[in-house]
């Protein structure tokens, strides 16, 4: 194990590697925290571990050694897509405040949704003076898809905020003041209820097109949508049909197929539809860079590799 030199590797066209060299460097100053083009021969070929965004798997493969592979993303489906089947070990982040960042974006976005903020807009443009009828939190139904590190936080969050809130994942769960469901009819059964729909899914296999006109349709007339999660998971034209009729009222998006969204993409002009640039939550790179250090520390010393990714399931 070559415990003096760890490479952080970007993608080609990352703008930001730079502040993570720096970052991660002040965060693990015994190491050095090099670029693949700066590591020697030698090195190349006795590394075992990296630290990652998005690598051009190409450029992994110039370490022959490589037993894991330490993310600063918390979504995963792009780098096992690019990796194919591996052997190699996927560790992804998991950030506190990550996590925290995250529910508050879901909070002020539900409260966008709950206040009828895009509607208030949309009658201040032709100077309509109409109020609507206000339902406390307490008489709505907010449910999360998902209930994984971010999933929780948010559903912690809505909880305090004074909504029901329900939440759905693949194994059971009990959670604190949350309402849980699982599996396919669980599904069902909390989309009937549900005023303002979160997706804070990863996107695997399963959950691609998961929301499509089957599913929207269960939720009641005039329900909400933010999704958070990745855009795959949201089948677009479907969710269009849905925003046509009036039968879901309004979609928060952050996140869509094609990043950055096209300038001809529908999405940015629909009345429905509030389009987010992927800004929901950024990962801090003080915090993250921390997490990945301690890690390391604790690999460089015992030899153990942090919780890694579960290929075959896709997160
Ligand atoms: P996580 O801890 O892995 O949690 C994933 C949750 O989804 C778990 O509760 C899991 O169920 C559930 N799940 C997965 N597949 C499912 C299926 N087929 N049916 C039902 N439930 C399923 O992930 P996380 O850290 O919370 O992150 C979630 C996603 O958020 C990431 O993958 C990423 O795509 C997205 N994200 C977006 C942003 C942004 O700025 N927009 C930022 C960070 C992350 P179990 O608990 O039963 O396993």
């Amino acid at each position: 194990m070559n415990n003096s030199v760890i490479p952080f590797i970007a993608a080609p066209d990352y703008a930001h590697t730079d502040a993570w060299l720096s970052a991660l460097q002040v965060a693990m100053p015994e190491f050095r925290i090099a670029s693949v083009d700066a590591l020697t021969p030698e090195e190349k070929q006795t590394l075992t571990v990296a630290i990652v965004a998005n690598p051009d798997p190409a450029v992994l493969q110039q370490l022959p050694k490589l037993v894991w592979v330490h993310s600063v993303w918390a979504g995963v489906e792009r780098l096992l897509m690019d990796l194919g089947h591996t052997e190699l070990k996927i560790v992804r982040l998991i950030d506190p405040q990550l996590a925290d960042t995250m529910a508050e974006a879901v909070l002020a976005w539900t409260l966008y949704l709950h206040r009828d903020m895009p509607r208030y807009a949309r009658q201040q443009k032709v100077a309509q003076w109409l109020s609507h009828e206000y339902i406390p939190p307490q008489r709505k139904t907010v449910s999360l898809l998902g209930l994984g590190a971010l999933g929780k936080a948010a559903a912690a969050r809505l909880q305090l905020a004074g909504f029901q809130v329900c939440g759905w994942s693949r194994h059971p769960k009990a959670l604190d003041a949350i309402t849980c469901f699982h599996g396919e009819e669980g599904l069902i059964h909390m989309l009937n209820r549900t005023d303002i729909l979160i997706c804070l899914l990863p996107l695997t296999a399963e959950t691609r097109h998961l929301l499509n006109l089957k599913t929207l349709q269960q939720l009641p007339q005039r329900a909400s949508l933010i999704n958070f999660g990745r855009g795959l998971i949201v089948h677009d034209e479907n969710l269009r049909i849905m925003l046509d009729s009036n039968h879901i009222q309004h979609a928060v998006l952050d996140v869509f197929e094609h990043e950055p969204l096209p300038a001809d993409s529908w999405h940015w002009h629909h009345p429905g539809i509030t389009v987010l640039p992927h800004c929901s939550a950024p990962t801090d790179r003080q915090t993250a860079s921390a997490i990945v250090a301690a890690h390391l520390r604790s690999y460089m010393q015992s030899g153990a590799i942090p919780d890694s990714v579960n290929v075959a399931q896709g997160y």
